[in-house]
């Protein structure tokens, strides 16, 4: 396919997902409602996402284009609306030291399972390639795929087991993101992590892509004696976040099936899964933010095919923080500051985020704002993996 082709299906895309303009005129200054003056934090919370219908929802939420952008209005509102009445309650949201509003994590998870249960239907029809993944107890053939199409259909305990199986990891709060970048940044991983940039390799001759050892002599050399602290932050960022800026503290992001890269790649174990999610996921709701630097440009993470957003919640969050990046980054500040006043030795008084600090907003925002849903039949697996629609 041609580069003019994926510009102009980008531009097509880009348009049909423009947010509708009106919404900033939309917004109304909400003053504490005379029923429940005293509501604050969660129970505000879910006072006010019940006030815009949200969290009444009954099945599965089945989205085109025009009703993602709806779903997403519909939750901007209510967090605006939140944002009016208790925005330390919000921040502590958006940076990972407060739990996320049930109604939030109860939808993205029931539109997961939603998902799933399409993703194990569709590997049940004759007429379909799809292979999954069920673990080393399960062979992979179209025979395993129907019998547990059947088994998943008729047992609710089942579908439990599947959707534990497929689901990697969830929500994490700040608290366990800072530990695991403190034990990355004092390189006291207990394993392998990340990959040696070409930056890192060059300073200490090494191959560029092998993982960082902590046990390994040489690369604790290199870490400690030849990176600046702005430099190890960075070696971080490219595979993991840091606490604050994670998108798993929102309650909204799901890695899925494995977080091997390797696994993912053409004729590997999860590539089925991985074309099938970039076909129908957006249909759920859910959208590949990190598809690489390559795509979306230096300081951000590397493409991470397991990793999926919902986004009517998600996109309604960003877009608060793309609108009011003052209050975010206060809210930021004090929790590195509340984690460094914890970490810092008596001697040291420098921040373990300071690179961080600096690009936050890249970050945050350098991320693929929706993969596309449903592919024109001319475009061939192999280029869906290329075609991301940045806005
Ligand atoms: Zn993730």
């Amino acid at each position: 396919m041609s580069k003019h082709h994926i510009t102009t299906l980008c531009a097509l895309v880009a348009l049909s997902l423009m947010p509708h303009p009106a919404w900033a005129q939309e917004q109304k200054e909400t003053t504490p409602t005379e029923e429940a003056p005293q509501l604050k934090g969660e129970a505000l919370a879910e006072h006010i996402f019940a006030k815009h219908n949200l969290g009444t929802t009954e099945g599965c939420l089945k989205f085109d284009e025009k009703k993602l952008l709806a779903r997403k209005a519909l939750w901007k509102d209510a967090i605006w609306e939140l944002s009016t009445q208790d925005p330390d309650y919000l921040h502590a949201w958006l940076v990972g030291q407060q739990e996320p509003p049930k109604t939030a994590i109860q939808e993205a998870i029931s539109q997961r399972d939603c998902m799933f249960g399409q993703l194990v239907a569709d590997a049940a029809l004759p007429d379909n390639d799809l292979i999954l993944n069920y673990g080393d107890k399960y062979r992979q053939s179209k025979h395993t795929m129907e019998k547990v199409a059947k088994k998943y259909e008729k047992s609710s305990q089942f579908r439990k087991e599947v959707a534990h199986m497929f689901s990697q990891s969830h929500y994490r709060d700040a608290a366990g993101q800072a530990y695991i970048w403190y034990r990355k940044f004092y390189f006291k991983h207990p394993r392998s992590f990340n990959l040696v940039s070409n930056q890192a390799a060059e300073k200490c001759g090494f191959t560029p892509g092998v993982s960082w050892k902590p046990k390994n002599t040489r690369h604790q050399r290199c870490w400690n004696d030849h990176l600046t602290k702005d430099e190890r932050q960075r070696e971080i960022l490219t595979a993991s976040s840091a606490p604050g800026i994670s998108r798993h503290h929102w309650g909204t992001e799901f890695d899925l099936y494995g977080l091997n890269p390797r696994r993912f790649m053409e004729e590997r174990e999860l590539h089925d899964e991985y074309v099938w999610m970039s076909q129908n996921a957006l249909t759920h709701g859910f959208f590949q933010p990190f598809t690489g630097p390559e795509m979306l440009g230096e300081h951000t993470y590397i493409e991470e095919r397991w990793h999926w957003s919902y986004y009517p919640v998600a996109q309604a969050l960003v877009s608060y923080i793309e609108e009011h990046p003052e209050r975010y980054e206060s809210a930021l500040d004090a929790l590195w500051e509340h984690f460094d006043t914890r970490w810092r030795g008596k001697k040291q008084t420098f921040s373990h985020f300071s690179y961080v600090k600096a690009h936050w907003k890249d970050y945050v925002f350098h991320t693929a704002r929706l993969k596309l849903a449903l592919m024109p039949s001319w475009i061939s697996p192999s280029s869906i993996l290329r075609i991301a629609v940045i806005t």
